[in-house]
This record gives C-alpha cells, sequence and structure tokens, in this order.
C-alpha cells in the first residue's frame, strides 16, 4: 500500500519550519508531528511559583526541555515552533571563512547567502535601531562600554525577528496573521505573549497550513522504519492517554534539534535496531557552538535587564591567526522581572557559599533552592544585573553517544581541548563587567565543574560527501536511507560561531528545494517568495486552521537582507587584547594504592586499604589537573580544577582503564575546623559493568599529632560509589597514594596556559606555590606561632 504522506516532518524548530513550508507548498501531502504545545497568543506559561505548571517538557510537555548530560548541560524548547519560541530572535550570518573548511563542496557564504535572504524575508529581521521606542538601557551601556574597551569598531546591531510596530495594536503580517509591535518587555525567552516575535508558528508554520500541511502536536517520535517504498514513524500521543500511533510516509524529514535528532537516530541504530546500517560518525563532530554565560551584580548605571528585547547588540573578538585563531561574539543579555532572584542565585557575594563538593545535579538543586530564597529580594536591585552572552568557534569536537548499558544519552565534550576560546571570552567578560564598575559573575556549573551549558547545540549528524565521513549526504539525505531526511541544526558540520538560527533554516532552505527539484523533476523550482513580484505567492485564509488569518495577502518578493555582522572592521593584527589576560596552569598526577569492595566499615581507609593489598585489589590513576584561570583558581574558596585521565580499579575498569568523565578537584577547601583542609577528588567514571561510578577521595591536610606534610598531601581516603552523585552508595574503601618518584615526576609536568612570556610563567607558578604553601602555612606553622 502506497505510504498516506508525501512527507513527514518529526519537529518544527527552524529546520521542521521550512521544511514543512516548502514541502506543502510544492503541492506535497505533508503531515507534521511535533512534541510540544501548541501557543496560542496569551498562553505562554507565567507561574513563577511552580516549575511543574508548563514550563519543563518533563511534565506534561512543558516548554522548556532542560538535559542535564554528562558532559554538557543543554536547553532548547519544545512547542510548535521549536527553538523560535524561546530564543533571543537574534539572526546573523557566519563570516565567509566559517565555510572554508569541514563542509561538504558547494557550501560557502556565497552560495548561500540566496537563502540567507529568503530566511530573513520570512522573519522579518531587522536591528533594534529599527524601533521608534529608541534604545533600551543596557543597549546604550553596551555602546557606552565598547567604547570605553577601544572595541567600537567591532560593536554592531545584529538583526532581530521582532515586530517594532506600535504595541497593543493587532495587525496581519506578511502572511495575514495578526501580531501586535514589541512592547519592550524583556521576556523573549519564555515566550512572547504579546506576539511581537515573529516566531515560526506565525510565518513558515501558518503558510504550510495554509497550504494543507496537517500539524499534530504533543506527538513524540520514537521510532523510525524502513518500508518499501518510504517509511513506517511511531509515535507517543501524549494528546491521547501516551498512546502509541504509526504514520507511513515517502520521506521522512527528521528535524527534532541537533541533540534529539542524533539520540533519536542513535536509539534506531543500537537499540531498536531499525536503522542498522547508519554511519559510524553518528554523534561526532557536535558542537555547543561555543556558548558561554555570565552575569554581572550591582553595575554602577542601571542595566534594566528586563527592558527591551533581549539581546540588542553584539561585539566581535577575532584574535591570532591558524589553529591558533579565537573568534567570538559578545553579546549583552536581559532576563525578566521574575527571574531576577534566579540570576541572584548566581551572584557569589550574595548566594552564601556553595559547598564545593556537589555534582552537576545536586548543584542545579541547591540552585534552584536559593533562587527561591532570592525571589524576595527588592526589585530595584535587580535593575543593576547584567547577562553576557558568548558564542564562538569551537573545536566542534563532541561526540554524543548512549551510555552503553544504561542507555542514556551522554555528551564527550573536550573542556581542555577548547579552553583557549573560554579562557578569552571569561576575559572579554571580566572586562565588560569592569567598564560596568563592577566584577563578572559565572555560570556556576562552569565555574564550579566548568561543565558548559549550550543553547545553540549543533551538528551530530554531520554532512559529508561519504559516509566514513558524516551521517548525511550534501543534501541532507542520511547515507544509506534513500527518503529519509535531517535538515535541522544536527546537519551543520562545524560550529558556526554565531546564534545558528538563520544558518540552519538556510541549509534547510537549500536542501529542501533540492529534494522538491527531484520529487516534481523540477530542475529550477523555487520557493515562491523568490519568483518576481507578478508572481507572487497569495497566502490564503482557511476555514480549518485554529489561528490562521482572516485577511488574504500577497507576498512580497525577497530582496538582498542585511549583513551587520559583515560591516565590522577587524584591524589587520585581530582586535584589541585584553588588558587583563587569563593565565592558566596544568599538571600531571600519578598515584597508586588499593580499594577493598564491600569492606564491612566504609570509614576504616586504613583497614580496606590493607585488606584490599592482601587480595591484590589495586588502583591506580594518571590524570591531568587543569586550572583554567588561576586568579579564579587563587579567589575562589573552592579552588577548583578539571580532572581529566585515566582509572584503573580491579573488578570495576576494563582491562585498559576507565577515562575520568569531566572530573573535579579542589585544592584546599576548607572544613569546620580552621587549621584543616580539604583536597577534594570527584572522579565520575563508567564502569566495566556499563554502570556509572564515582571514585570520591579526599586528602586531609591537617595539624594533626604526626606534624607530617607529605603524608597529608600525599594520602588520599577514597571511597567508591554507584552512581555519579556523592549521595551514591559506597562499593569499596581504601587509601590511594602519591609516591615520591611520582611527585618528582609531576614536578616536570607543570605547564602555564595563555602566555608564553617566560615572565609571566614564572610569576604564575610563583603565584600557585605561594599559595601552596601559603596554606600550608595557615595549616601546619601559623597554629604553632601565631
Ligand atoms: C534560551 C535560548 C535562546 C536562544 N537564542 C537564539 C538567538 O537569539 N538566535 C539564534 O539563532 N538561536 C538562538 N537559540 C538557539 C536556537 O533556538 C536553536 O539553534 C534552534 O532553535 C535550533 O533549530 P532546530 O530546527 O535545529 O531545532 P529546534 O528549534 O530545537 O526544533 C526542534 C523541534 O523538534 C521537536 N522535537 C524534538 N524531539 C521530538 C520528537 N522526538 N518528536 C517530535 N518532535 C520533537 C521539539 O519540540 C522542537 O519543536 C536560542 C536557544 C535558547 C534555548
Ligand atoms: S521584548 Fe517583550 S514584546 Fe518585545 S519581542 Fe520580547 S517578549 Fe515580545
Amino acid at each position: 500500500m502506497a505510504p498516506a504522506y508525501d512527507a513527514l516532518v518529526i519537529g518544527t524548530g527552524f529546520g521542521g519550519a521550512v521544511a514543512a513550508c516548502r514541502l506543502a507548498q510544492a503541492g506535497l501531502s505533508v503531515r507534521v508531528l511535533e512534541r510540544g504545545l501548541r501557543y496560542p497568543k496569551g498562553s505562554f506559561p507565567r507561574d513563577f511559583e511552580d516549575p511543574r505548571n508548563g514550563w519543563l517538557w518533563q511534565h506534561r510537555q512543558g516548554l522548556f526541555d532542560i538535559k542535564l548530560l554528562k558532559g554538557m548541560s543543554v536547553v532548547q524548547a519544545a512547542g510548535y515552533g521549536g527553538g523560535s519560541l524561546i530564543y533571543a530572535n537574534v539572526h546573523l550570518r557566519p563570516p565567509p571563512d566559517v565555510f572554508a573548511s569541514g563542509w561538504p563542496e558547494g557550501y560557502s557564504r556565497e552560495s548561500l547567502d540566496p537563502y540567507y535572504d529568503l530566511v530573513a524575508h520570512m522573519l522579518d529581521v531587522q536591528p533594534i535601531t529599527a524601533s521608534a521606542r529608541g534604545l533600551p538601557p543596557k543597549t546604550k551601556r553596551m555602546q557606552e562600554v565598547a567604547t570605553k574597551l577601544g572595541r567600537e569598531a567591532q560593536f554592531f546591531y545584529p538583526n532581530l525577528a521582532v515586530r517594532f510596530a506600535p504595541a497593543g495594536e493587532p495587525m496581519p503580517n506578511k502572511f495575514g496573521v495578526l501580531q501586535e509591535g514589541c512592547s519592550y518587555c524583556g521576556e523573549c525567552d519564555i515566550g512572547c505573549n504579546r506576539r511581537a516575535k515573529n516566531t515560526l508558528d506565525l510565518n513558515y508554520l501558518a503558510v504550510a497550513e495554509q497550504r494543507g500541511a496537517e500539524v499534530t502536536t504533543q506527538a513524540e517520535v520514537t521510532r523510525i522504519e524502513p518500508l518499501s517504498p518510504g517509511y513506517r514513524v511511531t509515535f507517543t500521543d501524549h494528546a491521547n492517554a501516551g498512546m502509541q500511533r504509526t504514520v507511513d510516509a515517502r520521506r521522512v524529514f527528521l528535524c527534532a534539534g541537533a541533540v534529539n535528532s542524533t539520540e533519536l537516530l542513535l536509539r534506531n541504530r543500537d537499540v531498536l535496531g531499525t536503522l542498522p546500517d547508519l554511519s559510524a560518525r553518528l554523534g561526532t563532530r557536535y558542537s555547543a557552538n561555543g556558548d558561554f554565560l555570565a552575569f554581572a551584580f550591582d553595575t554602577k548605571e542601571p542595566w534594566d535587564p528586563a527592558v527591551g528585547p533581549t539581546i540588542t547588540t553584539g561585539m566581535v573578538v577575532d584574535e591570532g591567526q591558524g589553529k591558533d585563531k579565537t573568534w567570538f561574539l559578545f553579546q549583552e543579555g536581559g532576563h525578566p522581572v521574575q527571574a531576577a532572584g534566579l540570576m541572584m542565585a548566581m551572584d557569589p557575594d550574595r548566594a552564601m557559599t556553595l559547598p564545593a563538593d556537589l555534582l552537576q545535579r545536586e548543584l542545579v538543586k541547591v540552585l534552584r533552592t536559593r533562587s527561591k530564597e532570592m525571589a524576595a529580594i527588592e526589585n530595584e536591585r535587580g535593575r543593576f544585573q547584567a547577562v553576557f552572552l558568548a558564542m564562538g568557534r569551537d573545536k566542534s569536537n563532541g561526540r554524543l553517544t548512549l551510555s552503553p548499558i544504561t542507555r542514556e544519552l551522554q555528551v564527550q565534550w573536550d573542556v581542555p581541548a577548547n579552553l583557549p576560546l573560554y579562557r578569552t571570552q571569561e576575559q572579554l567578560c571580566e572586562d565588560v563587567a569592569r567598564a560596568l564598575g563592577t566584577r563578572a559573575a559565572f555560570n556556576p556549573l562552569w565555574e564550579r565543574l566548568h561543565l558548559p551549558v549550550s543553547v545553540h547545540n549543533l551538528g551530530g549528524c554531520a554532512m559529508a560527501e561519504e559516509p566514513a565521513y558524516g551521517v548525511l549526504n550534501p543534501h541532507g539525505e542520511v547515507h544509506g536511507y534513500p527518503g529519509l531526511y535531517v535538515m535541522d541544526g544536527a546537519a551543520l558540520p562545524v560550529g558556526v560561531g554565531v546564534n545558528p538560527s538563520s544558518s540552519i533554516a538556510a541549509v534547510a532552505e537549500r536542501n529542501v528545494e533540492q529534494v522538491i527539484r527531484q520529487v516534481k523533476d523540477a530542475p529550477n523550482w523555487v520557493a515562491p517568495e523568490r519568483v518576481p513580484t507578478k508572481a507572487a505567492p497569495a497566502y490564503p485564509p482557511r476555514v480549518s486552521m485554529r489561528m490562521m488569518p482572516e485577511v488574504e495577502t500577497v507576498a512580497s518578493p525577497v530582496v538582498s537582507g542585511t549583513d551587520p555582522l559583515g560591516d565590522v572592521v577587524v584591524p589587520p593584527g585581530g582586535t584589541v587584547a585584553s588588558p587583563t589576560p587569563v593565565v592558566g596552569l596544568r599538571f600531571t598526577e600519578r598515584m597508586k594504592g588499593f580499594l577493598q569492595p564491600n569492606h564491612p566499615s566504609p570509614e576504616d581507609f586504613a583497614g580496606a586499604a590493607r585488606a584490599g593489598q592482601r587480595g591484590g585489589q589495586t588502583a591506580e590513576f594518571v590524570v591531568t589537573i587543569t586550572l583554567p584561570n588561576l586568579d579564579r583558581f587563587l579567589a575562589q574558596e573552592s579552588h577548583g580544577g578539571i580532572v581529566q585521565g585515566t582509572l584503573h580499579v580491579r573488578g570495576f575498569t576494563p582491562p585498559g582503564g576507565a577515562p575520568v568523565e569531566n572530573g573535579v578537584f579542589n585544592l584546599f577547601v576548607g572544613t569546620e575546623r580552621f587549621y584543616e583542609r580539604r583536597m577534594l577528588y570527584l572522579m565520575p567514571f563508567t564502569g566495566v559493568d556499563g554502570q556509572p561510578y564515582l571514585l570520591d577521595g579526599y586528602k586531609e591536610v591537617n595539624d594533626d599529632a604526626g606534624f607530617d606534610v607529605w603524608s597529608d598531601t600525599s594520602t588520599l581516603y577514597t571511597v567508591l560509589r554507584k552512581g555519579h552523585e556523592r549521595t551514591g552508595p559506597i562499593v569499596a574503601t581504601g587509601i590511594i597514594r602519591l609516591h615520591l618518584p611520582d611527585f618528582l615526576q609531576q614536578l616536570t609536568t607543570f605547564s602555564v596556559l595563555g602566555t608564553s612570556s617566560p615572565l609571566k610563567q614564572a610569576d604564575a607558578m610563583r603565584r600557585f606555590g605561594g599559595m601552596f604553601m601559603g596554606t600550608l602555612w595557615d595549616v601546619f606553622a601559623r597554629a604553632k606561632f601565631d
């Protein structure tokens, strides 16, 4: 039997909306499945007391899907319109050199420009300067900051998909859908209840429905299975008690977003076995697009984060050459008035000290509680809170995988390899904060655990000519599976460095055009908006549509869009260097000992180590500890660093050892006793049985009767826990030691990061050594002599 539809589109973000619109315009029968809800005017959640009331995908298909993945925290949207519902409206084209490597043949800025123009036309983009309301305070602050920092030539106003018309007056947009003008309420990232954001449901998706696309929301796709011809797609119908339903279609366009599309394909290949021939490269070339989040509290002048669209300005940083090039954008950010408490929970000075030994999920729980406590803080203070967002060209060297036994999605993200970018971003955040008369504060997940948060996830199903290099062919069709396409952020083979939605949509425009030309055997087919004025399409009202226009309109044709980033001037030697360069430090440590499984008394470290030694229960690790920012390492109470390396624990790790996954090191954390400090080592890993474990060890540095510096700083009291949290049950206990020959070797491994100046390197070593010795002095000597 012939499949019911010519095309099935999964997901309605920037890829899915483009695909659905063009396929329907081309006259194909189109079905759309979207896991989230529709948001008619005024329906975005606003219950700030209860996170389960409309906010979280996990609770009745709410708006935000926040995934605390091992290796990366990911924020994305669920809803009809995908990321456009909660994004900050910024539309930028990456500079031409982004396409110079990593892309299949045929991709360049020049070849994509007509599609960027088309996207700009559909989403009606324009900068904040087009608004009759004038510039919001934070926009003006950033203008001043750029001048103070000597970066005026790299300052610009990005295009925004926002309607800058009078607020409160509904008017049809060019597709006949009613919208109002922007009221500057600052709520863009929690859904625009005024419909001033040009979200995808008001343009691309509206046109798709006008042209007959059938849309089912609350429909979460779980399985894709080849038929002959076409594919059978299974989805969970959340609107009908989670019933399992199927749809057959000749072609499937997977557009569930970079993380979800990749996960769905991984599950269909590795768990369900329905798509066994997917490329071995599935999951690779993941990019977090260099996302970096920071804050500033108590700015000298009001920042007024809740006034104006969330982002209105940009500033380019472009330093170095070749593989040492660092390129990123800095953008000012805002937040709704009601989020002031949440932001203040990030303020290290105000949020009380956070315990140093919390891992990802525990830390998020504590921050959630703190933000509730902070919610009562008077609004006036909230006016002096700034949000900083940076994004840039990271190494795009991440990998999305399913954990072998638990099948949990995880990200392998190499923070140290991307540190030159992150360090420069931190540095600029500090400079901007200083120019605003205060200090920068960093996202605690970064500050404590060096876990980035990404809202701009890309890659995982990269396009490449050959399946040996990527999952998709250069037109987005899955290698080995004709008629199955991926047309969202997952298809981009490298991070674009700028806010990516324009690029995702432009690539989808290009690729769906190719599909339509093939299917219709019409080699010159183009989107109707690209044909000359006389033939421009009408957007007729349709009775059956829930939210569609009363007014018939005729679209104006596409004209060349503007490229504000292209007007930025970068001097030949690069942008001005920061006056406060960030210097880091790295060293490698090897420790060996014994861990006895199921020792009757888990706190009896010495007894367990002896038992372990008798039974040959060896434990050993070689780890590299990176302190990305020495200044902050020295200033923070938790003195945290990143741990990477390999662990061998007999009976728990495979013969070749287990890699440490986002390990944390804290030097000299205070305890309840003044003359006592602890060095903490937290090393999550996956055991030989595929289960998560945590090596949780501490060195106790105190002025005990023995007064033995060497023993104190070389003895790691260790437990092995099940799971990746410090509350997990203990499964082994013992002691792992630093032996003198290994310590002497360790001394040769110290290297200073971020400067090639011998003077600065010596200074960094002196400061680190001073802190190390200074703390040992506090512990061992001051008690005796003060
Ligand atoms: C807070 C925030 C601010 C941002 N600001 C900007 C910005 O200013 N500019 C910019 O360019 N980018 C911004 N982004 C990023 C931008 O939103 C994403 O890059 C973009 O939305 C990705 O498009 P996509 O088509 O790949 O996926 P998405 O837009 O994420 O769309 C995927 C869709 O698929 C649906 N889906 C997922 N799984 C399934 C399933 N199994 N079955 C059915 N449906 C499914 C989802 O619900 C979603 O609707 C921001 C993101 C966030 C979170
Ligand atoms: S500032 Fe307010 S009205 Fe304007 S686009 Fe954002 S949410 Fe909508």
